[in-house]
């Protein structure tokens, strides 16, 4: 079936298609470079408004670093973990291949572009793959030098819960992890000063600016940059606080925060299976009765540029070269791949791609490691954020999710736990003295698993070297040097590192309709609202693509949706009042701090005290600076009730939001 109309099937969230009259005129044809996200999303859009589309797609297996793959031959270890991968019996599969991923999953709140997209997929007799998403229940924070606590994913059941779970988290930070409570509340006030600048100030302003100075982290305790810091930028987004752009941490950061904080969806969503089995390969298949024409093993080695238009791509399939012609091309290439792609005739057509170039220097290294256990051990109900690990590790307990998948059918039949590991920063040593960039696989396999053990084990023993089967890193991870002796190879190379958002280098991304009439580009580096190189961003850039398209032909098709991220309205007027500021050049309206104070319920400083000592008696000490009596507005009696109220409600709330219970 090819093209399609979108009509309402009996269920509200799923789209079927039929048959619909071609497009007027000749259909066109759209050729789409690179299968991931990006290229999928842009092929859903256009095949459903009657194009003709074919993607070319370097590997044998769609979804790009969203994909699931098969852990063919996974690492054996069990009782011999220190034996290098090379020596170790290889995992001889019995059944269908364990699952592997190049990273989990991770589906905030606050996307939609993607998750609406999703719902459009049909996913067995009557749903669609957005039903695969479940809600995670808890957000872990795992130390290395104290006990794991966790943070509520989803909202509280009551109102008067959510001031408690904002005093909570609070109360948490300072008095467990010891973050000094006036650090807690200035960080509270540098998001109130992110919240209520305007759009204008944060795209000059803090896109040039770098989180770590945003946060004034320099003049704060160390426990205020570990977690505000480092700890945010790291373990979200792979990024470092000192080169991460303030505008994107900052937008992303409260989109979280009020995703847990606000009714309605859960912060953290993840999907009940590996992705290409429940998302990805129903979306190709789909995509394909619609009249998709997808080519695997076809690596895109030249763009074609004549008389300022695309006028073919060369495709090598399986060592043979083709030339693909089409009407339209999307490229939906990772960064460094489209930069190797630009010739002099697409930059005299458009100079402004010359910036691809630049823009390859900020991409980082962030790859999954999985590690298949004997045992299923739930270290938490939703991800882990290992905060102080050297290698910004974040992790998550798979199968607890997995509901309808039994992992114990894979493999040889003796798996029954995985935790699937991203591992964010590949420059800093780690407790072996080496940095992940220069270890052999196994040395990162073991380096890894060391530093999860120390975050995770340290109240009870949760992770033990004899629950440990096997474990499965990307082979995107190469020695490409091809060392000889593979007992101490290096992996030098990363085949698919990820773009961050570094500090200005908004000016250097592109649009996703460039100035080339046929030229469109679908990844998750285009510029968008959502500003961060995700599955959310490269869908919402393939939109923007295909509505490129239908404007270059005349179509009268509808648009697709596009939306900003969306902050509480009762900012606004702060926003409105900080953008007549920015007009007339002044800075931000500093004098309102204190409003965040009782925006969040957090009228001032001695309030928390009474609920940080009542939780962890003797946790904290006389709180460093006067922050209490500097804030503007934080009056005793507003104290005083406040400490009041927390004492009230507090003990109950914090108990069912699970934050005071522990570990
Ligand atoms: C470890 C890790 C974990 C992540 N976790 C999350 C998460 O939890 N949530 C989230 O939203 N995002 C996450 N991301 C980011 C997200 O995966 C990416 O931003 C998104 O998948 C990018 O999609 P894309 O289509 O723009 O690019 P890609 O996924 O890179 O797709 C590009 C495609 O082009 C193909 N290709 C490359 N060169 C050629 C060529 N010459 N010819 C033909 N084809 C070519 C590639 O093989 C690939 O399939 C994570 C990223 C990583 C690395």
């Amino acid at each position: 079936m090819r093209g399609g109309r979108a009509i309402e099937s009996t269920r509200a969230s799923c789209l079927r298609f039929e048959p619909v009259a071609p497009m007027a005129g000749a259909r066109k044809k759209v050729v789409i470079l690179g299968g991931g996200i990006g290229g999928l999303s842009a092929a859903h859009e256009l095949v459903r408004r009657g194009f003709d589309v074919e993607v070319y797609e370097r590997k044998s297996i769609p979804g790009g670093k969203a994909r699931s793959l098969a852990a063919a031959r996974p690492s054996l270890v069990r009782s011999t973990f220190s034996v290098p991968e090379t020596r170790a019996s290889l995992v001889a599969p019995q059944g269908p291949s364990l699952p592997g991923e190049h990273g989990f999953r991770f589906f905030p709140g606050f996307y939609r572009h993607i998750i609406e997209t999703m719902k459009e997929i049909p996913f067995g007799t009557a749903g669609t793959v957005a039903d695969n998403l479940v809600d995670t229940g808890e957000l872990r924070i795992a130390p290395s030098d104290r006990s794991s606590f966790d943070l509520p994913a989803v909202f509280p059941e009551r109102p008067a819960d959510l001031k408690v779970a904002v005093f909570a988290i609070v109360a948490e930070l300072s008095g467990k992890v010891g973050v000094p409570l006036d650090d807690a509340v200035f960080f509270a006030a540098k998001i109130w000063q992110f919240l209520t600048t305007c759009e204008e100030r944060r795209l000059v302003e803090y896109e040039r600016t770098n989180w770590w100075d945003f946060i004034e982290a320099d003049s704060r305790s160390p426990a205020y940059r570990m977690y505000f810091g480092n700890g945010i930028t790291r373990s979200l987004v792979a990024a470092k606080a000192r080169r991460a752009s303030a505008k994107t941490i900052g937008s992303i950061f409260v989109q979280i925060v009020f995703d847990i904080l606000l009714p309605g969806v859960a912060a953290d969503r993840v999907l009940n299976g590996p992705t290409n089995e429940v998302w990805i390969d129903p979306w190709l298949s789909h995509l394909r009765a619609q009249g998709l024409v997808y080519h695997f093993d076809s690596d895109v080695r030249t763009i074609r540029c004549e008389r300022g238009r695309v006028q073919s791509v060369t495709v090598a399939v399986r060592n043979t070269l083709r030339e693909v012609t089409g009407d339209y091309f999307v490229a939906a290439l990772p960064v460094e791949r489209m930069a190797e792609l630009i010739s002099p005739e697409l930059l005299a057509a458009d100079p402004s791609l010359a910036n691809l170039h630049a823009l390859t220097e900020y991409v980082e290294w962030m790859i999954g490691i999985q590690y298949y256990l004997t045992v299923d051990v739930r270290v938490a109900r939703g991800h882990v954020i290992h905060v102080d690990s050297p290698w910004a590790l974040t992790s998550i307990s798979q199968p607890q999710f997995w509901k309808n998948f039994d992992i114990s059918k894979r493999g040889d039949g003796l798996v029954r736990g995985l935790i699937s590991v991203d591992i964010s920063d590949w420059d800093v040593a780690g407790s072996n003295g080496k940095e992940a960039q220069i270890c052999s696989r196994n040395e990162i396999a073991l380096e890894t698993w060391a530093q999860l053990k120390k975050s995770m084990n340290f109240s009870d023993e949760l992770l033990r070297d004899d629950q440990l089967h096997s474990w499965f890193l990307d082979p995107g991870l190469i020695d490409a040097d091809a060392d000889a002796n593979r007992l101490t190879s290096r992996v030098d190379t990363n085949l698919e590192p990820l773009l961050v958002n570094y500090v200005d280098t908004w000016r250097l991304r592109p649009e996703a309709v460039t100035r080339i009439p046929n030229l469109f580009m679908a990844s998750d580096y285009v510029r968008t609202f959502t500003d961060l190189a995700t599955m959310e961003a490269a869908n919402e850039a393939a939109r923007r693509a295909v509505n490129g398209i239908l404007n270059a032909c005349g179509s009268r098709e509808e648009r697709c949706e596009i939306w900003n991220l969306h902050e509480p309205a009762v900012f606004a007027p702060f926003r409105a009042h900080d953008r007549t500021r920015y007009r007339k050049g002044l800075p931000w309206d500093g004098s309102e701090v204190a409003l965040p104070m009782s925006a969040l319920g957090l009228p001032a400083t001695r309030a928390l005290q009474q609920v940080v000592g009542r939780a962890w008696p003797g946790a904290i000490g006389a709180p460093r600076g006067a922050n209490a009596a500097a804030m503007p507005g934080a009056r005793e009696d507003n104290i005083e009730e406040a400490a009041l109220e927390a004492r009230a409600s507090s003990d109950e709330g914090l108990r069912r939001l699970r934050i005071v219970s522990g570990r």
